[in-house]
């Protein structure tokens, strides 16, 4: 792998929920919509869950801080491309599922139809993949035909608010660092889910029971 491979910072200080990396997931990845289309469920978060069409989901939940000050909290919800990947760790195909060799990103391939698919579901901490009409395991493919073309994940490129950095991982490991330092003053309990094991760093500010994130276990 080329240096320590990418990562992608998502900074949830800065997301404002408009959920434009969702609408560019789909459209690049051509994911059809919703179906049934889903109601409303007295919350802007929308759809509920991921599946085999929804590979990035940012949800949404409001908790009361020691100051009593309400936080109306966001984050995404999708896979965390895990440096030692526990759902890869499952699979009898060594082809079904692969790690790119240049950027470490996760990719669940044509084969894994023919793999347990509850095997993947359940090895995954973060219980990410969901599985197609085919039988076949689905989940975010990190963008593998933009980044090794150059271009930075349809997610990234749509954020109009700066909160998804995509690079390289050593730089975007240092970014997420600094900035958990500069938002200290704001959020004093700031911090990187996983930081050392997930490609996909998520940056939050308050505490993580402050947010609706499935979080690997301790
Ligand atoms: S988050 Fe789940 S699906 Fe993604 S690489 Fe990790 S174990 Fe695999
Ligand atoms: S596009 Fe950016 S600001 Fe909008 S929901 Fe996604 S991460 Fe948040």
């Amino acid at each position: 792998m080329a240096a320590n491979g990418k990562s992608m910072l998502i900074d949830t200080t800065k997301c404002f929920a408009c959920r434009s990396c969702q609408v560019a997931c789909k459209q690049w990845n051509e994911l059809a919509a919703e179906s049934p289309v889903p109601t409303n469920r007295g919350t802007y978060e929308n759809p509920p869950d991921l599946s085999a069409t929804q590979w990035l989901l940012i949800h949404f939940k409001e908790t009361e801080r020691a100051d009593g000050s309400m936080a109306w909290n966001f984050a995404r919800n999708s896979c965390r491309h895990c440096i030692d990947a526990p759902c890869k760790q499952v699979t009898n195909n060594a082809d079904s599922i692969t790690v790119d060799a240049d950027t470490g990103a996760v990719l669940h391939n044509a084969g894994t139809e023919s793999e347990s698919f509850n095997a993947i579901r359940s090895a995954c901490p973060f219980d990410i993949p969901r599985k197609d009409a085919d039988g076949r395991s689905r989940k975010c493919r990190m963008c593998i035909d933009r980044i090794t073309n150059g271009e930075v994940p349809s997610c990234a490129k749509a954020c109009p608010s700066d909160a998804i950095t995509f690079g390289d991982r050593d730089d975007i490991l240092a970014m997420a660092d600094a900035r958990v330092t500069a938002v200290q003053g704001e959020f004093p309990n700031a911090t990187v889910l996983d930081r050392d094991a997930v490609r996909l760093l998520i940056l939050l500010g308050d505490p993580a029971s402050s947010y609706k994130l499935q979080t690997a276990p301790a």
